[in-house]
């Protein structure tokens, strides 16, 4: 059956945490790029400048303090946090409509994000939390990304532990010791939440009419 004749669909919030350099980030485009139409991501609000290569708009929405405590004023953020020194907030109108157009949305947050978006509509989030294989190689791939000044990284890899308690918290946990594996479990926790009877309204008027055909 064409995707179009499922509706409607009740958008699920996929929420994805994990330290820095654990590979959410590449795994979470890939699996908006594989599912378009299907899925966005929720793009924040952040106060930390752009890394080379980020996109306002795009990667985040770069902002500066001031118009972030106005944002918060003015109850734009679902939910807002500090991370690393700096600054994120998850813009309330933009998921809103991408739920009601029965899209998924796709949140790359920390633990306290997880936290808050899941307390607000626990029914509708699942939380999938990252882990590296090793320290070493978090640390490795944070060097090899050398987007970030090496006390950054020295900051980020011992916020690492801390994110890293919060794993009981999630739904779902995966090792990304593959990205390729990591993936695929991702894709299918993914595909299988998707398919969850009361995400799938459009369910109780198909079976009325597959019971009304036998009558
Ligand atoms: P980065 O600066 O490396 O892009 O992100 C740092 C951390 O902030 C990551 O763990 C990322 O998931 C988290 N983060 C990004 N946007 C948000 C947000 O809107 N809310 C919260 N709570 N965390 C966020």
């Amino acid at each position: 059956m064409p995707d179009r004749a499922r509706t409607p669909r009740r958008g699920l919030m996929l929420v994805i945490s994990s330290p820095s350099g654990a590979g959410k980030t590449s795994l979470s485009r890939r699996l908006i790029a594989e599912h378009q139409g299907q899925i966005e991501l929720s793009v924040s609000c952040t106060t930390r400048a752009p890394r080379p290569g980020e996109l306002d708009g795009r990667e985040y929405h770069f902002v500066s303090t001031d118009e972030f405590e106005e944002m918060i004023r003015g109850q734009a953020f679902l939910e807002y946090a500090t991370v690393h020194e700096n600054r994120y907030g998850t813009p309330r109108d933009a998921v809103m409509a991408m739920l009601e157009l029965g899209r998924d949305v796709l949140f790359d947050v920390d633990w306290q994000g997880a936290f808050t978006i899941s307390a607000g509509a626990p029914g509708d989030v699942v939380r999938v939390f990252i882990l590296p294989p090793t320290m070493a190689d978090l640390r490795s791939r944070l060097l090899a990304r050398a987007q970030d000044d090496p006390k950054v990284i020295e900051r980020r890899l011992s916020r690492a532990e801390g994110e890293i308690e919060h794993w009981t918290e999630y739904d779902y946990v995966l090792v990304n010791d593959d990205f390729d594996c990591a993936y695929e479990e991702l894709r299918r926790i993914y595909l299988a939440e998707r398919s969850r009877r009361e995400r799938n309204a459009w369910l109780a008027a198909f079976v009325r009419g597959l019971l009304a055909e036998g009558s």
